[in-house]
């Protein structure tokens, strides 16, 4: 638990709203929970968690529910045994994967993930994955990361397995034209959507990281424009920079407005005809706008309170203000990463009260005090608030859910209508 220190209020600057600075104890969840949705994206990569019971526990409870024939994720147990020898360890790893890379040749791509309990932060996991990957080439690539829940939020995760990746794209071509790279973990349907929208607009090539398949993973250089579809990035940009990619400055795809943002952003940056931008994008805009206005007849005037956890919290925020007429009470965010974020924090309204990191104590007393008709929150926060009467959304759901782009702005919009209909419902 982190010490408790007084809470910081950062000057705003020309268009930047205030922004409460607390550090003090969080409830967040981990980066392993990343692996629940990753796995389901690479399809022939499997995710072996080095770490401890507790880790396994995490890993099961959260995605059991969702493996099929053959499960693309495990953890190998590194317990008190094996702190008898660090040497040990690594030969008991080595014993693992080689098992199940025989038992399952359908594996391309495996990742090592690290995690937080002490006998696992002293393995070199880097070098163990080199050490694999040279032992299993080609038919198999061997990378790490860290998941590990120390000073991390549970999409950071994410973040991390892309970042390493980056080492790993191909180099584009020196005389290459200009191409497009979405990153950011998106569902297929969702990946074919905007495939389909970059090719009438005339953009490409355009890649996508992370690919569905391990060997599809596109090239990167300087001719490469990067579209976030994701706000947490924060490590995979800076990877694909060093590589001499260009991020592009947009808002994030959710909703009509941002989804329109984010569109004309890569639109403008690959020399779109303003009018050939509009013609494409009028038919999904409008279903997006005409799909929105039975949710914002429910949640105009609703007031909603989001607690950090998955660093969405802004994008989102200014879907529910600007779409759904929604009022924010608080805008809670576990890091805000101001640059990737400038264009939404511009849309925010007025006055709106951002807060970085967490003291979650106090947080939950400006919460309680303001009695929000919402509140969008993590999981161990929301069984407690609703048992004080609070109606509450899980925030984790807004990962899990494909809810980018014109066709989910509405299903984006249910999960925030849903839990405020049960409550009615319970009520009445
Ligand atoms: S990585 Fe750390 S926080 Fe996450 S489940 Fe394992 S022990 Fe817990």
């Amino acid at each position: 638990m982190n010490a408790r220190i007084p809470i910081a209020v950062e000057a705003a600057g020309c268009g930047t709203p205030e922004v409460l600075r607390e550090r003090g104890q969080r409830e967040v969840f981990c980066g392993l929970t990343g692996i629940v949705w990753l796995h389901r994206r690479i399809q022939d990569a499997f995710f072996l968690v080095v770490g401890s019971r507790t880790c396994a526990h995490l890993i099961q409870s959260a995605a059991g529910v969702m493996i099929f024939a053959e499960p693309r994720f495990a953890t190998a147990i590194i317990d008190e045994r094996d702190l008898a020898g660090l040497a040990d360890a690594q030969a008991e790893l080595d014993r693992v994967v080689v098992r199940l890379l025989e038992r399952r040749p359908d594996i391309r791509m495996l990742f090592l993930v690290g995690s937080c309990p002490s006998e696992v932060i002293k393995l070199d996991l880097s070098r163990a994955a080199s050490r694999l990957s040279q032992r299993f080439a080609p038919s198999c690539r061997v990378l790490s990361y860290s998941g590990s829940g120390i000073e991390t939020t549970f999409t950071q995760g994410e973040d991390a397995c892309l970042a390493a990746l980056v080492p790993s794209m191909p180099a584009q071509a020196p005389d290459s034209p200009p191409a497009l790279l979405v990153a950011g973990a998106l569902a297929d349907i969702v990946e074919d959507q905007f495939r389909r929208l970059f090719d009438a607009l005339g953009i490409g090539p355009v890649g996508f990281l992370p690919p569905r398949r391990s060997d599809e993973l596109p090239a990167v250089g300087p001719h490469t424009r990067v579209l976030l579809a994701q706000p947490f990035l924060a490590d995979t940009a800076r990877a694909l920079e060093v590589r001499g990619a260009t991020m592009l400055r947009a808002p994030f795809p959710f909703g009509e407005e941002g989804t329109t943002g984010w569109l004309r952003a890569a639109a403008e940056a690959f020399g779109v005809p303003a009018e050939r931008f509009e013609a494409v994008v009028a038919a999904p805009r409008e279903r997006a706008r005409a799909a929105l206005a039975p949710h914002r007849e429910r949640l105009a005037g609703k007031r909603v309170f989001l607690f950090p956890d998955s660093q969405l919290e802004p994008p989102l925020a200014r879907f529910l203000a600007r779409e759904l007429g929604m009022g924010l009470v608080e805008v809670g965010t576990p890091y805000l990463h101001r640059q990737h974020l400038a264009e939404e924090l511009a849309l925010l309204p007025a006055g709106t009260r951002l807060s970085e990191g967490q003291d979650v104590e106090r947080q939950l007393d400006r919460c309680r005090a303001e009695r929000p008709d919402l509140v969008v929150c993590g999981l161990g926060l929301a069984n407690p608030l609703e048992a004080e009467g609070m109606t509450t959304k899980w925030s984790i759901e807004l990962v899990f859910t494909p809810v980018h782009g014109y066709e989910q702005a509405a299903d984006l919009a249910e999960l925030f209508a849903r839990p405020l209909r049960r409550r009615a419902l319970l009520a009445a």
